[in-house]
């Protein structure tokens, strides 16, 4: 009885003694749940349903409302985006104006055609430091390209982010529910999600996540809003789905995207 009890406490705790929650895979599926938008329902149901299952998330952020017309009183995204990098969350960068192709609706003057690469890449790296002085620390940041659109001015420019070493890591669409199969041909400033879309079930979710552990090494979710509009999930649906997550930790090494990429590329330098 007593040596039965040792082995399940020995399969939980790997050779240095550590918990399966801690830096390292260990034969686990990586699963990063990002989030774009900076969407008020992340703040308020996202977030806390994370935090009450002590899991780390990404946030990809563009420009929030930085005060209100209340004396004196903080507004309540900047304290509350503050307090989410401060309990481990990551913050990245969706840039400022969030600018997309008129193709897909985006209005003439705000859309990605009226920028020139040397505009955008100005305004990734004020969005840097607008998200370091928000979480007071100086640092490069993970991008999320808004709507998955890599193309400005006729150039694909997220090699211009590798040569000018604005961002670290680069978070991209790609085809639905890709998986990510082999970390030695992931491009780092490419890297495929799945947007997750409106009123998608928990069945999906999950199904997504099994695909992961039992065929690949990595699946990236890109959430938006959370109960609220854009691509809206469900708030029940997303907790039973960390619920789930938090439940087979076993199978699941739930981590921030740079956390997975810090490791997926220290991998390559081996
Ligand atoms: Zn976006």
């Amino acid at each position: 009885m007593r040596l039965t009890r040792l082995f399940f406490i020995l399969l939980a705790f790997n050779c240095h003694g550590q918990s399966p929650t801690d830096n390292e895979p260990t034969g686990r599926a990586i699963i990063c749940l990002t989030y774009d938008d900076a969407i008020e329902s992340q703040l308020y149901v996202a977030i806390p349903q994370l935090d009450s299952m002590g899991l780390k998330a990404t946030f990809f952020l563009n420009s929030i409302r930085g005060s209100t017309e209340a004396f004196g009183i903080g507004e309540p995204s900047v304290l509350g985006w503050k307090k989410a990098a401060q309990n481990g969350h990551e913050l990245g960068n969706h840039t400022l104006f969030h600018p997309c192709p008129t193709e897909i609706g985006w209005q003439k003057e705000i859309a990605i055609e009226s920028y020139s690469m040397d505009k955008l890449l100005r305004e990734i790296e004020l969005t840097n430091q607008f998200l370091n002085v928000l979480e007071e620390k100086s640092k490069i940041r993970a991008y999320a390209f808004p709507c998955n659109n890599t193309i400005v001015g006729g150039q694909d420019y997220s090699n211009k982010l590798r040569e000018k070493k604005i961002v670290s890591y680069a978070r991209w669409g790609g085809p639905d529910k890709t998986i990510i199969y082999n970390f030695a041909t992931l491009n780092p400033m490419k890297v495929p999600s799945w947007l997750v879309s409106k009123g998608t079930t928990l069945h999906e979710l999950i199904d997504f996540a099994k695909a992961v552990k039992s065929k690949g090494k990595m699946g990236v979710y890109q959430f938006h809003g959370i109960g609220s509009p854009l691509f809206t999930v469900s708030p029940t649906v997303h907790r039973q789905f960390l619920e789930y997550l938090k439940s087979n930790q076993a199978d699941y090494w739930v981590t921030t995207f740079s956390s997975a990429m810090d490791y997926v590329t220290s991998k390559w330098k081996k």
